[in-house]
């Protein structure tokens, strides 16, 4: 994978939920990908203009309302591709539902390629964002791994956060397969890898290893 040192990566706390939604951005190129547009479609836009990029790919970890809220807005004012795993597209055609479970309004359904499967490889500008399929909290939940300058980046959704993992009893959801999914493919990687959860503070893989008592060896 090309490793530039010129990412400029910053997460926003978006929708009544707090979902966090990363836009990576290329500063040279001037090109951005946006992780989970899940709401507050202004806030997301100022900060594309504030760091004059373009959309080039919108990702989702998975299409919980809160991680979609507003694809299709961004979408049309962007124009770029925006792609989801194709386990997780039962999911957003029941958009509806989950908004009546959250009680949000409905959000237009935007045009969603499956493009996300293991191994493939997002790029933008110089970027190049690696797909991990991690199901458990959704069949189609995916992380999403940066490299730059030998650092690297996990992008986790709701699969894990700091001392926690994600809830399991939504639509699909899978309490072996997360627990299965993080060790073989999250813990894998080297301690210092930071991480931007799907919800409040970031972490460490090195620290969740250590400390978080849902990933305890029984
Ligand atoms: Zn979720
Ligand atoms: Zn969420």
């Amino acid at each position: 994978m090309l490793e530039i040192d010129s990412v400029h990566v910053e997460s926003l706390s978006v929708g009544p939920l707090g979902c966090n939604c990363s836009i990576l951005a290329d500063l040279e190129a001037r090109r951005a990908i946006v992780i989970d547009p899940g709401g507050d479609l202004a806030l997301i836009q100022e900060r594309l203009r504030a760091l004059d990029v373009a959309v080039s790919a919108i990702v989702h970890t998975h299409t919980h309302i809160d991680h979609v809220g507003c694809t299709s807005e961004l979408q049309r004012a962007s124009g770029a591709g925006a792609s989801i795993h194709e386990g997780d597209r039962f999911l957003y055609d029941i958009l509806p539902l989950q908004a009546a479970l959250v009680g949000t309004d409905v959000p237009v359904k935007a045009d969603l390629d499956g493009d996300l499967r293991d191994g493939h490889v997002v790029r933008a500008g110089g970027m190049e964002l690696a797909v991990l399929h991690t199901p458990g909290h959704t069949p189609g939940s995916c992380c999403f791994l940066l490299r730059e300058g030998g650092a690297h980046t996990l992008f986790a959704g709701d699969t894990l956060f700091r001392g926690s993992i994600g809830r399991t009893d939504l639509w699909g959801g899978d309490p072996d397969a997360i627990l299965r999914s993080i060790h073989a493919r999250l813990l894998s990687l080297p301690d210092e890898t930071s991480v931007v959860t799907g919800h409040g503070p970031r972490t460490t893989i090195g620290d969740e290893r250590a400390h978080n008592p849902f990933l305890r060896r029984r």
